[in-house]
């Protein structure tokens, strides 16, 4: 069986080798989870709750340790990392409510009675990247699960360690084997594999856009369900009637946070022009301040790229433009590339359209509100953005107007588990999180009962 080096990212170090399966692995596993459906999907509705609390508790008593292997295998910074495993915890725990509250409808009808359930699908297969590891694997499996589903899932190659783990405490929790099955391997292999096997019967594929649209092309094959969570190029529109400190202030960590290598960055920020060389002025600080350090190091809150081909990729951006101010990054071992700000006044510049993926944030003045929306809506993403205004009566016009999934308001917040999240445009299909999670993972079945 052939195997993948994990590097430490911060330190070039090769951390353990993990074998990659098979197509003949990935079948005997869709397999084995589509022969573990009927019983999982029999489990009361009141013991699968008490399984996935006892799954989150488990995680919860493994915080540390798999904080620990994503600091090692991501670069995660330890505030993240720790934050990504409570997640986890914390989706299972929202999502263990689900089971015996899956209510379906009596709708009124003539000459009878008519309900509504809603049935699991079967297998789920799921698609994980390299960026958020732990969360995109929960915001899945947490609901499918939920749902009377069992799991397939797959890590991105660079970043295995945590699934893999998190599919033994499931094990170590009571969930019966073959229910959830973390399947390591390649996405020409095994993701592909989840697109083309009949068994399974829904793919949630979190990945860039390019191979969202083929995993969406492949699952039209079989009319196989299919939710996307792709790429993203969000705003971040501050006017200039808002706090601008405090926005100044937010706006790095809302750019540079993993890197830059998150899907809700907002590495575009639109200043409206009054305020725009103020905001420049109390935005340097807040870059060349930020700690960009070993994550290894508790105080870091910035840490490597992934890869070396994802640091070379940033660079290829950087080579492009001029850099209007950078903060610092550590020079010998490991894939950095320091937090960057580059002012931008063509629109068409790759710096403004495409994701980056990495540490750079561009900057454009804006003149009025139609003017901000419209520069907003100029990308062929959608995923999330932000406003910083004094006025709400503003805020909310702007955050109805602008085309994506996921605004806030002061704020930056993107993902909580409590609201649904997902992309317009193509940063993708369908919702994750939020109340009806679950409901994404079933068939939704009328049955009419004559009188
Ligand atoms: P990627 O598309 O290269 O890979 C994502 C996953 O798909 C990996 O597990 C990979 O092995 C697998 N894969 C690759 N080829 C496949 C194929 N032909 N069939 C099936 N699976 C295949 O993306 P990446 O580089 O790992 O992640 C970065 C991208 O993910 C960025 O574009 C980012 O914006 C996006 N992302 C989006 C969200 C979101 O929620 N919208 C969240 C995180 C990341």
């Amino acid at each position: 069986m052939s195997t993948f080096t994990v590097i430490n990212p911060a330190t070039e170090q090769p951390v353990v080798d993990v074998p990659l399966t098979d197509l003949a692995g990935a079948d005997a596993a869709i397999e084995a989870a589509h022969a573990a459906f009927p019983a999982w999907r029999a489990v009361a509705p009141g013991e699968r709750a008490r399984l996935l609390r006892r799954f989150a508790t488990v995680v919860e008593e493994h915080v540390e340790e798999l904080a620990e292997l994503e600091v090692r295998n991501a670069g995660h910074t330890w505030g993240n990392a720790r934050w990504e495993a409570g997640n986890v915890r914390d989706c299972l725990n929202y999502y263990s409510g689900a089971p015996e509250r899956m209510s379906g409808k009596q709708i009124p009808v003539p000459g009878g009675v008519d309900v509504t359930f809603h049935e699991p699908l079967g297998v789920v297969g799921i698609i994980v990247p390299w960026n958020f590891p732990m969360p995109i694997a929960g915001w899945g499996f947490a609901p499918a699960l939920a749902a009377g589903n069992t799991v397939v899932l797959k890590p991105a190659e660079l970043t295995p360690l945590t699934a893999i783990r998190l599919g033994e405490l499931a094990l170590e929790a009571g969930l019966p084997e073959h229910v959830l099955t973390i399947v390591p391997g390649k996405g020409s292999v095994v993701g592909e594999r989840f697109v083309t096997h009949p068994l399974v019967r829904k793919v949630v594929f979190t990945g860039s856009t390019e191979v969202g649209k083929r995993v969406m092309a492949g699952c039209a094959e079989q009319v196989k369900a299919v939710t996307l969570e792709l790429g993203g190029k969000s705003s971040n529109i501050v006017f200039a009637d808002a706090d601008l400190a405090a926005a100044a202030a937010a706006a790095p960590y809302a750019v540079f946070d993993n890197a830059g290598q998150d899907c809700c960055a907002r590495s575009r920020i639109l200043v409206e022009r009054s305020a725009y060389d103020e905001f420049l002025s109390l935005l340097q600080p807040a870059v060349t301040g930020l700690r960009v350090l070993d994550p290894a190091d508790e105080a870091s809150e910035m840490g490597p790229l992934i890869s070396s081909g994802q640091r070379d990729s940033v660079r290829g951006f950087l080579d492009e433009v001029e850099v209007a101010f950078a903060g610092s990054a550590p020079t010998g071992p490991g894939w950095w590339v320091p937090p960057s700000v580059v002012t931008v006044d063509d629109p068409a510049s790759r710096i403004w359209r495409e994701e980056v993926f990495g540490p750079v944030v561009a900057v454009m003045p804006f003149d009025d509100e139609a003017d901000a929306v419209a520069r907003a809506n100029d990308t062929e993403y959608g995923l999330s953005g932000s406003i910083f205004t004094n006025d709400l009566g503003r805020g909310l016009r702007v955050a109805r107007a602008v085309e994506a999934g996921n605004l806030s308001v002061n704020s930056h917040s993107s993902v909580r588990y409590w609201t649904p999240f997902g992309g317009y445009k193509q940063s993708g299909l369908g919702r994750e999180l939020g109340p009806d999670a679950p409901l994404a993972f079933t068939e939704e079945k009328n049955v009419f009962i004559a009188h």
